[in-house]
C-alpha cells in the first residue's frame, strides 16, 4: 500500500508540479519556485513585488528578486500571480484531544492546515493520541499542521477536574508523564524528565500550585531543554509570580486581571469573575505593570480572545471576563511592547470553512486594535516564539521551513484576506484550497 501511495503521490506532483498533501502520503520533492506572488517581509511590513521563493525539499533556500533567482535546471515552477506569500499562520492554543476523538481532531488539522495554519501548539491533552496525530501530520499520512504540545502540571487538587481523566482513561489522572499532580514532595527532576520523554516541547503549569512551586518546575524545566507555557494566573500564583518564574509564554490575557484582586483565588475552579468594577476608570497598576515586566522577559502572551468572545456569543451564566475587558488588555499589552500571539483554545464550527485563527486575527486588528501588521506577526513571528522555533517558523527566509500561506488579497490592507486563502506549504508539501474536501462535520 505504502508504494502505491507513493506513486499516486508522484503522479500528483507531476500534474500540478508540487508535492500535494491532501490525504496521500506525501514528501516535499526537489527544488520549487514559487513566482509571481508579493512576497510580505514579516519583520518589516514591505512588501517585496516582483521576487520568488525558492524552496527545496521542506526548507525555504532563498528569497530574492525573480531574475536573480532565474531557473534552477532541476526545479518546478508554481505560478502564484496574483498572491500575496506570508509565512504559514501559527495558532497558538489548540485542543486536539480533550477528550481523544480521532475523527474530530483529524478534520480540525484538515481545515487548519487547508486554511493556512502550518503549525500549532497544542496546550496539553490526552498526549498518547497527541503524539501520534504529530507523528502521522509530519510524515504526511494526514494532512494537517505541524503539532508542538505540551505536558501538563498542576496541584493535586486540579485532578478532580473530569478532563484530567478524560485524557488519561484507562490510567490515572495526575500519575501519568502528560498529566502530573504536583506538591514539594515532587520529584521534579525525574517528573520533568517523564513529561520530555512524552515527546512534549513544553510544560504546561495550569493550575492550583503557589508562586515557589511555579518557579521550581520552570528551572527544572529549562535546565532540562523544554519550554514552559503558564496560565497567565495559576492561584494561588499570582500572573506576577508567574511572570516571574520566567514561564515563555502566558495563556489567557483576563487571567492577568487577577492582579488587582485584594487575595489571590486559592483555586482555579473556586475563582470568582473578574471584578469588572476594578477596571470601570484605567487599569490598575498593579497589572499594568505586569506589562513592563513581560517585556523586559520576552513573555508571550497568548491572549485567546476568542475564547472570551465566544463566551460573550454563547451567552455564557456567568463568564469570568467580558469580551470588552479582553480585548482592552490585549491592546494595552501590545501597546506596552508585549509579544502578541494568536491563539484560539476553540475550534470554529465544525461545518465552518475557516479555522478559528482567522477569527482571532479579527478581533487583534478590529477588536484590540492591532494594526495590520502586528495581527501578522501575532500568527507569525510571535506564533515561532510562542513555541520557541524561531529558527525554523515565523518568517519567509531562507533556512527555515518552506511553511507558506498564499492569499488572493493583501493582509496588510484588509484583515478578512485571512479568508482568501489559495495554497497553503507545509515543509514543502502543497496543499491547494481547491483541493479541500471537508467531509461531514464531525460531532465533538
Ligand atoms: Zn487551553
Amino acid at each position: 500500500m505504502h508504494t502505491l501511495h507513493r506513486f499516486a503521490a508522484a503522479a500528483l506532483t507531476l500534474a500540478a508540479g508540487l508535492a500535494i498533501g491532501s490525504g496521500a502520503a506525501a514528501e516535499p520533492q526537489g527544488a520549487v519556485v514559487y513566482r509571481g506572488a508579493t512576497v510580505i517581509d514579516v519583520r518589516t511590513g514591505k512588501e517585496l513585488h516582483g521576487y520568488a521563493i525558492l524552496t527545496r525539499g521542506e526548507r525555504i533556500v532563498r528569497v530574492a528578486p525573480d531574475g536573480e533567482i532565474g531557473a534552477p535546471g532541476d526545479a518546478r515552477v508554481i505560478d502564484v500571480s496574483g498572491t500575496w506569500a506570508i509565512p504559514g499562520l501559527v495558532n497558538t492554543h489548540e485542543h486536539l484531544a480533550t477528550p481523544p476523538n480521532r475523527p474530530f481532531a483529524e478534520a480540525m488539522m484538515k481545515r487548519d492546515v487547508f486554511g493556512g495554519v502550518t503549525a500549532v501548539r497544542d496546550m496539553a491533552d490526552d498526549l498518547r493520541s497527541v503524539g501520534e496525530l504529530t507523528r502521522a501530520s509530519l510524515v504526511g499520512e494526514i494532512p494537517g499542521p505541524d503539532i508542538f504540545y505540551a505536558a501538563l502540571m498542576a496541584g493535586p487538587s486540579f485532578f478532580e477536574d473530569p478532563r484530567t481523566h478524560e485524557v488519561t482513561a484507562g490510567l490515572v489522572a495526575g500519575q501519568v508523564p502528560w498529566m502530573r499532580a504536583v506538591d514539594e514532595t515532587t520529584d521534579l527532576p525525574r517528573a520533568i524528565a517523564e513529561a520530555h520523554g512524552s515527546g512534549a516541547t513544553a510544560i504546561k503549569i495550569y493550575a492550583n500550585l503557589p508562586g515557589p512551586l511555579v518557579a521550581a518546575i520552570t528551572a527544572e524545566a529549562h535546565r532540562q531543554g523544554m519550554k514552559v507555557w503558564a496560565h497567565a494566573a495559576v492561584f494561588p500564583a499570582s500572573p506576577r509570580e508567574v511572570i516571574d518564574a520566567g514561564v515563555d509564554a502566558v495563556s489567557h490575557v483576563c487571567m492577568l486581571a487577577y492582579q488587582a484582586s485584594p487575595q489571590m483565588p486559592e483555586r482555579y475552579a473556586s475563582r470568582p469573575p473578574v471584578n469588572a468594577e476594578r477596571f470601570a476608570g484605567a487599569t490598575p497598576p498593579a497589572v499594568s505593570a505586569l506589562y513592563g515586566e513581560m517585556v523586559a522577559r520576552g513573555t508571550v502572551l497568548d491572549a485567546t480572545l476568542w475564547v472570551y468572545d465566544e463566551m460573550a456569543r454563547e451567552q455564557a451564566a456567568q463568564p469570568y471576563c467580558s469580551a470588552a475587558l479582553a480585548e482592552r488588555l490585549a491592546a494595552e499589552a501590545w501597546r506596552a511592547g508585549v509579544t502578541v500571539s494568536a491563539g484560539t483554545d476553540g475550534f470554529s464550527a465544525p461545518d465552518d470553512p475557516w479555522p478559528a485563527v482567522q477569527d482571532e486575527l479579527e478581533l487583534l486588528h478590529q477588536g484590540a486594535g492591532l494594526p495590520l501588521l502586528a495581527t501578522l506577526q501575532a500568527a507569525t513571528l510571535n506564533g515561532a516564539k510562542a513555541i520557541g522555533d524561531e529558527r525554523d517558523l515565523g518568517a519567509l527566509e531562507a533556512g527555515k521551513l518552506a511553511d507558506i500561506a498564499f492569499l488572493g488579497r493583501d493582509p496588510l490592507a484588509d484583515v478578512g484576506a485571512y479568508r482568501t486563502v489559495t495554497l497553503t506549504v507545509k515543509r514543502g508539501v502543497g496543499f491547494p484550497r481547491s483541493d479541500y474536501r471537508p467531509g461531514p462535520a464531525p460531532a465533538r
